[in-house]
């Protein structure tokens, strides 16, 4: 079998134990050899220092590192000044968003959607970073209709973006529907599932309802009925998701994009699973 090609995200961590946390998930993760890591940005700029000494952090060791930026309540030129800064670091990979509109935030900035940054840092700097931009296989929560929000998807790749995260999902025939729909307009660039670990029930009913993902009844049902038995919760959700994750593998996904949120465990649960181990362990 061919090599499975891993990504792991993390988000910039805003406390010394967050700092520590994050040092310990790597310890652990890197070993399993990612193709990149990527970092989250706070939509509104809230975390431009963080995502930066995260990324430049992880760069440092030799990885490649790739800031999230979004460009929702942005300026042309403060966009232009972090792209200029990274670009000084070494940094060569970048995911590109719109955001969502901070609460209190009332400006919208002078780009409107991810395409149009997209646009502005090839306008900007060319080449000089590969972008990946957001997929979303059960479409975004905020879009207008299916059909709307696939065109818009494609916009974003024709404005010049190399591949694409998917939004995480547990149903991986809206991930190969949403991939063939992609193929039959035109678009050939790579789109890596984004993974979703289960650990916490609530917190997945919430995260999912926000970002318009769905936890089917099965999987809800089977959670909310272990309490707060998180071992039970955690091997279930490990056992459900690794055997998504073959599917996705074996139907010609180009890797996983696993959404740590900075802990280690439950990735590697994952990656145990489907036989991924760190070269000599
Ligand atoms: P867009 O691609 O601009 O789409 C947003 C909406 O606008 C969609 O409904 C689309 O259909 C619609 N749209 C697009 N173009 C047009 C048009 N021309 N006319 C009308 N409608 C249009 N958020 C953060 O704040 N920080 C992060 O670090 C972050 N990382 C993420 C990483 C991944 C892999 C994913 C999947 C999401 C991430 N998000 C992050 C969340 C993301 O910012 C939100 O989902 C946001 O609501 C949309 O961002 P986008 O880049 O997909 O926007």
């Amino acid at each position: 079998m061919e090599p499975i090609e891993l990504s792991f995200e993390f988000f910039p961590p805003k406390s010394d134990d967050g700092i520590a946390r994050l040092r310990a998930a790597r310890a652990q993760l890197m070993p399993l050899a990612p193709k990149f890591v990527s970092v989250t940005f706070g939509a509104g700029g809230s975390t431009q220092q963080g995502t930066l000494d995260t990324v430049l952090e992880i760069a440092r060791t030799g990885v490649d590192a790739a800031p999230h930026l979004s460009c929702i309540g942005a300026s042309r030129a403060g966009l232009a000044d972090i792209l200029d800064t990274y670009r000084a670091q070494g940094i060569s990979h970048i995911v590109a968003l719109r955001g969502d509109m901070p609460s209190g935030m009332v400006e919208m900035g002078d780009f409107r959607y991810a395409a149009h940054l997209v646009a502005f840092i090839r306008e900007h700097a060319g080449d000089a970073f590969r972008i990946e931009v957001a997929a979303y296989p059960e479409y975004h929560p905020q879009s207008r209709s299916p059909r709307l929000d696939l065109e818009h998807f494609v916009a974003k790749v024709r404005a010049g973006a190399d591949a694409a995260i998917s939004q995480y999902f547990f149903n991986a025939d809206a991930y190969f529907r949403f991939v063939d729909e992609v193929r039959r307009a035109g678009v050939d660039v790579p789109i890596t599932p984004g993974i979703m670990p289960i650990t916490n029930y609530s917190q997945l009913i919430r995260f999912s309802e926000m970002c318009g993902a769905e936890v089917p009844r099965w999987i809800a049902r089977r959670l909310e009925s272990y309490g707060d038995d998180r071992a039970s919760i955690r091997a279930f959700g490990a056992e459900v998701v690794a055997a998504m994750c073959e599917r996705l593998i074996a139907g010609g996904a180009p890797g996983l994009h696993f959404y740590t949120l900075n802990g280690a465990e439950p990735t590697r649960a994952i990656c145990d699973r489907l036989g991924l181990h760190a070269p000599g362990q």
